[in-house]
């Protein structure tokens, strides 16, 4: 759990007495027993009955999952909720049944490390982000149908949120007539409305779909595919957009519409996590590993400023230190105290200072939500959970927030 090229935290903190007596004098606690109340959620959570984060997400989030590439964040509360009990019978439930009720399979990541967070079904690692991305957020509530996707994902060398958010993405295009199937190498349309969902029949079709489209997509299978691969789905979106300005008029949304992801500069983008968070589309100098607050909250843009930028300190302090983040929750408030006894220097605090000025210099600051999906994400989130003062009935509101966030932002990390 203590890691890192040199492991210089592990090989220094080997005295186990001295972090015991550290934990005694914070906590009135053993290092152990803090260590195992922190991180219940990724071992196993008895008042749940289930441990790990797919585990623990789908009951956990329920209703508020992101579904079908976001689409969920237009259905009402009771719909939501309809479609969450369907995932957690037929996505949750056949993962819960063989890893907690019958083979127990946990392992540890190769760390000495006593959470064992590795939940392994039939020999696969199940983790809530990459078998979420080719699974309920792609239109596919079978597990089973999701093992050979992540395995494909896995062998191919590529990243499972991306991928879940380029194959949700596609599958709205070509649901939406933007582009037609053969234009990415598939034979028939996606099953990419929540309300017509058939949850087994569907779900195979879409399996089957997103697994011919990955294969198309690394072989450069069609023109389409290659200018995305080229490109990433950002600039991508913008050359669709040109290519088929008669369809982007007949449709009435543009390519880039569909898609969800925080842009950087010119070209940069980052696709948010599986959350239905607007920390994580939020003008943030680092997304796409929790350096925000990814809760699903919503707050006036100078206090949302303030929770994301002092979690991405937090962050960056725990990475920095090798520590793995499932830690966090006891690694965090000793964290200077273990420096202290190892008589390493800690990190200077302006790491995450340093990484914002670089981006400035480099051309990739945080830039305005140009998709219509991202701005509804923060928009539905924040009428979802009553926020009075901020309706977003028109852009100029959505700027202004975005706007007030990053100078907030910008106050905390250069002051
Ligand atoms: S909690 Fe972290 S260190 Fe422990 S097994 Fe999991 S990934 Fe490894």
């Amino acid at each position: 759990m203590v890691g890192g090229p040199k492991r210089l935290l592990y090989e220094k903190v080997a005295d186990v007495e001295a972090i015991n007596n550290l934990f005694r004098a914070k906590t009135g606690k053993a290092y152990i027993d803090v260590l195992n109340e922190k991180t219940v959620k990724y071992r196993f959570d008895p008042k749940m009955g289930t441990g790990g984060t797919f585990g623990v997400n789908y009951p956990h989030y329920r209703d508020l999952l992101p579904l079908f590439g976001y689409k969920s964040i237009y259905m009402p509360k009771e719909e939501r909720i309809r479609h969450a009990d369907l995932v957690l019978e037929l996505f949750w439930k056949p993962f819960q049944r063989e890893v907690f009720e019958k083979t127990k399979s946990w392992y540890n990541c190769g760390e000495p490390c006593p959470v064992v967070c590795k939940k392994v079904w039939r020999g696969k690692k199940v983790d809530y982000e990459s078998f979420h991305a080719v699974g309920p957020f792609i239109g596919n509530y079978l597990f089973e149908e999701a093992v050979p996707l992540v395995d494909l994902i896995d062998r191919l060398g590529l990243d499972a949120i991306e991928m879940g958010h380029l194959v949700a993405w596609l599958f709205d295009v070509v649901h939406t007539s933007l582009l037609k199937p053969e234009e990415v190498g598939i034979d028939d349309t996606p099953a990419f409305e929540p309300s017509k969902f058939n949850p087994v029949d569907d779900s195979r079709k879409n399996a089957k779909l997103a697994a011919r489209l990955i294969e198309n997509f690394v072989n450069n299978a069609t023109e389409v595919l290659t200018l995305i691969a080229r490109n990433g789905i950002r600039k991508a979106a913008r050359e669709l957009e040109k290519k088929f300005q008669d369809r982007v008029r007949a449709v009435g949304h543009r390519f880039r519409d569909l898609a969800v992801y925080a842009a950087f500069g010119a070209e940069g983008y980052m696709t948010p996590n599986f959350y239905w968070a607007p920390g994580l589309i939020a003008p943030m100098y680092i997304q796409g590993r929790y350096w925000s607050n990814y809760n699903p909250t919503f707050m006036p843009p100078e206090d949302f400023a303030k929770s994301a930028y002092e979690r991405a300190v937090a962050e960056a302090y725990i990475d920095n230190a090798g520590i793995c983040r499932f830690h966090r929750g006891w690694a965090e408030p000793v964290l200077a105290d273990l420096y202290g006894l190892t008589g390493v220097k800690p990190p200077t605090p302006s790491l995450y200072r340093d990484i914002a000025y670089y981006s400035k210099l480099a051309g990739a600051e945080p830039m305005p939500w140009e998709s219509k999906r991202s701005r509804d994400l923060v928009s539905t989130l924040a009428a979802e959970l009553g926020a009075k003062e901020w309706k977003f009935e028109d852009y100029d509101d959505y700027y202004e927030w975005w706007v007030r966030y990053k100078a907030h932002l910008d106050k905390l990390v250069f002051s």
